[in-house]
């Protein structure tokens, strides 16, 4: 069984790939903040996932995870950087203290938890991670500058890092959603979701279980030749 770190776990898009994996026979960690309630619901539906507190923009909290996850399943196999907040308003108004909230989750998040990961991938000559940035990091979004910064500085360092870490057989990639039903987006007004709707190709905003299908993918033997790239499951709204 292979082991599978899941940031964000316990809701949305994270919530789902939890589901795909643990029902794909994988061992999964389910990491998570504040929804502790939500963790345990999902941990106590499989005896295949375990759930582990941690703030994943907090480095000594991160490095507690990973000690966990050594002593208790040896390494992982698969590492999923999902753990993501968002914010929006005019550029002029960000404080300094909101873009460092943004950056330190979205970005050093990634960072942190792909530092504790990679020396055991690298030691092992095997491992995937699997970055979910956004179509904001392709494309930018007027009133969320610091959110498409955060996922545009993730996709620049999933394309580095596959460089850098391919001789070690780990694959790096980056999945960019569209808009996809979750939290995240739950203040958009319904005419908000109408007006992108009709910018959308297919019709029809993601599901969450649209990402997870293709992180399990990305995940598997299928996808060992694809490093470095970005996909972005978004019914055509960027092409
Ligand atoms: P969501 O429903 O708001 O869930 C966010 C998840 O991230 C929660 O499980 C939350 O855990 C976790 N999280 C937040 N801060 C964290 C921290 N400091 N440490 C650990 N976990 C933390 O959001 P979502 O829509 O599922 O988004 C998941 C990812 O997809 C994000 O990276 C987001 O940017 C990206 N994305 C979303 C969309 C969209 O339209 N929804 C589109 C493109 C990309 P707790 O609740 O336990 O704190």
């Amino acid at each position: 069984m292979k082991n599978v770190l899941v940031t964000g776990g316990s809701r949305g898009i994270g919530k789902a790939i939890v589901y795909k994996f643990a029902q794909n026979e994988y061992n999964v960690i389910l990491n998570y903040n504040t929804s502790e309630t939500a963790a345990i619901e999902i941990a106590n539906a499989f005896p295949n996932v375990t759930m582990c507190k941690a703030d994943v923009s907090n480095r000594e909290e991160v490095s507690e995870m990973f000690s966990f996850i050594k002593n208790k399943f040896g390494h992982i196999d698969i590492l999923i950087n999902n753990a993501g907040v968002s914010s929006t308003g005019l550029f002029q108004d960000v404080t300094l203290e909101e873009w460092n909230r943004l950056m330190g989750v979205n970005l050093n998040g990634v960072f942190n938890c792909t530092q504790e990961a990679l020396p055991e991938m690298i030691a092992r000559k095997s491992g995937k991670i699997i970055n979910i940035s956004s179509v904001w990091g392709m494309v930018g979004a007027s009133n969320e500058v610091a959110y498409s910064t955060s996922k545009a500085a993730v996709i620049g360092m999933t394309k580095a890092l596959a460089k850098e870490v391919g001789p070690s057989n780990i694959c790096v990639n980056c999945i960019a959603p569209g808009i996809i039903m979750t939290d995240m987006v739950s203040d958009y007004t319904l005419e908000e979701f109408d007006e992108i709707t009709s910018q959308i190709p297919l019709g029809k905003i993601g599901s969450t279980t649209d990402i997870a299908s293709l992180a399990l993918f990305l995940a598997s033997n299928d996808a060992n030749y694809i490093t470095g790239q970005v996909i972005s499951p978004n019914g055509g709204w960027v092409i």
